[in-house]
């Protein structure tokens, strides 16, 4: 499985001598952290990558995860201006190529306060050390802020560690990121789980602020029969144990069925595939035109032999000595559009069909985690505030 890697010098430099430096440049608007895109290729023009490698961190401290992670397509590159010239600039793949030299030359990814300057009253405490809470910890030591940040998994860095599969992201770039913010000065608690081995209350009274950064970390139920069987598992443990032989975790069995039409749920099969399952399909409620994944990971899943079953929910789990064994299907049309503008799914009269399996796979979204956020007294629906 190949990886969209950084660009090497030369063709960098090729690359970046397409871009027309567009004034009010839309790659700019369209990029979730604004990083000065125009700016940062005008530098990699001009030989100076570590002047462009600050440019972006200035925005984006987690700016080598991003050049690898971002669905650059639907974002800056897909609001570039040379795509309706020839084809759009390669931002993300010169990111990644800037952010490696960058990297490279041992230089501090965040500025902070110059030494002896007076530091700044406060402690911070930040919950969660997935990229919200790691970047809320960087530009906090940027303005010279003591920051704690706690993390219940074992290594820092959430979904960027644990759960984007390794033929689209190393782990070991968001590793050096957290050892950056590190080394500006924040101190990184790892396995501590807040409200377990520290209450809430300890830190909303040890700390003059708290930023609550715990994401969406837990995976939505189906909602049907059988989802307490041995053998029905969540997309994102199963990133964690088989894509990065995390200790504990589920293990596949030999006929996998992945449930949603996510990217998350492509990868998830994709990697079990590569994990040696020996059948895996995808199941998805609505065709493949209205799947939320992104095509490449389709096209993946699909040149790895998954088995794509559109217009499929799965309607009850059953089980022999409270292990998976088999999953009960509606076939699907599409109706009248909902709520969300895509058109309903609807089962079809008579429509019903099984299918045998060893191991199920939740990939139908994640929530937040809602026990914590009461713990601190914020008012939430479903995990949202
Ligand atoms: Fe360069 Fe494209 Fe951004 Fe214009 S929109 S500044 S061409 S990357």
């Amino acid at each position: 499985m190949a990886t969209v890697g950084p660009l090497g010098p030369v063709a960098a430099r090729a690359e970046a001598e397409r871009c027309l430096y567009c004034f009010d440049a839309p790659c700019v608007a369209a990029c979730p952290t604004h990083i000065d895109i125009p700016s940062f290729i005008h530098k990699i023009a001009t030989d100076n990558s570590v002047g462009s490698a600050r440019t972006i961190l200035a925005a984006d401290p987690l700016g080598a995860t991003c050049a690898r992670v971002c669905p650059v397509e639907s974002l800056c590159e897909g609001a570039c201006v040379r795509a309706a010239i020839d084809h759009p600039v390669a931002i993300g793949r010169l990111q990644a190529h800037v952010m490696d030299a960058y990297a490279a030359t041992g230089r501090p990814f965040i500025d902070t306060r110059p030494v002896g300057e007076r530091p700044v009253a406060g402690r911070v405490a930040v919950v969660g050390a997935g990229p919200a809470g790691l970047a809320c910890a960087a530009e906090l030591r940027r303005a010279g802020i003591d920051v704690t940040v706690f993390e219940a998994r074992e290594r820092a860095g959430g979904l960027c560690d644990y759960g984007i599969v390794p033929w689209r992201h190393s782990r070991e770039t968001t590793a050096r990121e957290v050892a950056e913010i590190e080394r500006a000065g924040a101190t990184v608690r790892s396995g501590v789980r807040i409200g377990e081995a520290i209450e809430p209350w300890r830190l909303l009274d040890e700390f003059d602020a708290v930023f609550l950064g715990v994401g969406l970390g837990q995976s939505r139920q189906l909602g049907i029969p059988g989802e307490e069987l041995d053998g029905v598992v969540d997309a994102l443990d199963v990133l964690a144990r088989v894509v990065h032989d995390a200790p504990g975790g589920p293990r596949l069995g030999r006929r996998v069925g992945v449930i949603g039409g996510g990217s998350t749920a492509f990868d998830v099969a994709a990697a079990a595939v590569s994990a040696g399952c020996e059948e895996v399909a995808l199941f998805y409620r609505r065709s493949e035109a209205e799947a939320p994944a992104y095509s490449h990971a389709i096209e993946l899943a699909k040149s790895l032999g998954v088995r794509l079953r559109w217009l499929a929910a799965p309607v009850e789990i059953r089980g022999r000595g409270g292990r998976v064994t088999l999953v009960e299907f509606d076939t699907m049309r599409l109706g009248e559009p909902d709520a969300s503008g895509r058109r309903e799914p609807q089962p079809v009269p008579g429509g019903r069909f099984t299918v045998e399996l060893d191991t199920v796979v939740r990939a139908v979204g994640q929530r937040g985690v809602e026990g914590l956020l009461d713990g601190f007294g914020v008012v939430h629906a479903g995990g949202r505030v």
